[in-house]
């Protein structure tokens, strides 16, 4: 096979911090893949320049990924489809409210044998009451096979070579290999599992817990209350999956997209970062979001609504107290400061 061309559709805080993951496999297996990773790029201007030019010339998304340098063959384009030109391999990773618009763009326009990966952690609603997994969104508009990598990886810290882990998903065990070598590096470890729909599920929900943990947080409750809620957190996503994902796999949980994933965004996630102003401040979220992300974008928020609507659909809203109270907190409906109260008497202590 000739060396494979990867794209990588965004270019936000983990957008970046995987560019430059995949940037340097490419340098290190040509045999593997071609040299050139292009990244497609949401134009802006900083400081007067187009960012484009500024990660072309400076080698660094000094908005979204500041101090850390990117590889000099990852290369910022800001027409999708441009960026997108003879690409083998697509990795999509941008805030999940964006993913349709670009897909819809990059329809009829793309090799029919490519494959694609998400890293996106979110969902769209589809009308009838349901939701719809970002996989499936890409992979209906876009007719090609679509894994999932999730895992417990502040962008941050993997783009200082942290040691961290993460999961791919991926029915196909061969084509998840091919993604793992993509992705592997010394600091980036790596495990294939077949359950793809609870490794991207998994990865959307864990911020709505993330929220709560930060309402907790900003109201100034310690460790235990903490650690209650990630638990009850961890017990309504395996619900969730049993409930509406059947045929899910418990052990899935404890891979990094599981439980690590829960534990890293409840202390140093920008949804709890976010939640704890709330919580302190009371100024509306995404006022917070706009002041403190400068551009990164929350995804636990609509993640709340976006659940909410399919568990308010069928009724289920009571059996998942802490997604339903994250959701009402978000809307307005109840103060934060009965968040706990929503949690007194939940199924897990009946
Ligand atoms: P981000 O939060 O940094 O979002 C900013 C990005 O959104 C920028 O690239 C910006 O150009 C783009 N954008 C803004 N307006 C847009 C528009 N109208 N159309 C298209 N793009 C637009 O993004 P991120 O941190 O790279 O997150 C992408 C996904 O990865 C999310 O689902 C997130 O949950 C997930 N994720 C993030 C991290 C992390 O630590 N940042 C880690 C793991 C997974
Ligand atoms: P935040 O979006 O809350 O920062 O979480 C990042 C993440 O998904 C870590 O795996």
């Amino acid at each position: 096979m000739p060396p494979q061309k990867v794209c990588v559709v965004g270019s936000g805080n983990w957008g970046s911090a995987i560019a430059k993951i995949v940037g340097f496999n490419a340098e290190e297996k040509p045999e593997l893949f071609d040299r050139e990773v292009r990244m497609w790029v949401f134009e802006e201007k900083v400081n007067g320049r187009n960012l484009t030019e500024i990660i072309n010339t400076d080698h660094e998304n000094v908005k979204y990924l500041k101090g850390i340098k990117l590889p000099q063959k990852v290369v910022a384009v800001p027409d999708v489809l441009e960026a997108a030109k003879a690409a083998d391999i697509f990795i999509f990773v941008l805030p999940h409210q964006f993913v349709r618009g670009i897909c819809e763009k990059l329809k009829g326009n793309i090799k029919s044998t490519a494959v694609a990966v998400t890293l996106i952690k979110g969902f769209e609603v589809a009308e009838g009451g349901g939701i719809r997994l970002i996989s499936d969104v890409i992979r209906s508009i876009l007719n090609i096979p679509v894994a999932a990598l999730m895992g417990a990886n502040i962008a941050n810290e993997v783009a200082q070579e942290n040691y961290c882990e993460a999961t791919i998903g991926c029915r196909d065990m061969a084509l998840g290999q091919k993604l793992k070598a993509v992705f592997q590096t010394k600091y980036f470890r790596i495990v294939c599992v077949q359950d793809e729909i609870t490794v991207e599920v998994c990865g959307a929900l864990k911020n709505v817990v993330a929220t709560a943990a930060g309402f907790t947080d900003g109201l100034g409750f310690g460790d235990n209350t903490k650690a209650a809620v990630i638990r009850l957190g961890l017990m309504e996503m395996i619900k969730f999956c049993e409930v509406f994902y059947p045929g899910s796999k418990l052990e899935t949980f404890f891979e990094s997209c599981g439980i690590a994933d829960l534990i890293t965004t409840c202390y140093g996630g920008r949804n709890r970062k976010v939640a704890e102003a709330f919580a302190k401040t009371g100024k509306p979220l995404l006022q917070l979001e706009k002041e403190m992300l400068d551009g990164q974008k929350l995804q636990g928020v609509p993640t709340a609504a976006e659940i909410n609507y399919m568990l308010k659909a069928k009724k289920m809203e009571e059996r998942f107290p802490l997604f339903t109270a994250v959701h009402k907190i978000c809307l307005g409906e109840l103060k934060v400061d009965k968040m706990l109260d929503c949690l007194r008497n939940h199924p897990e202590h009946m």
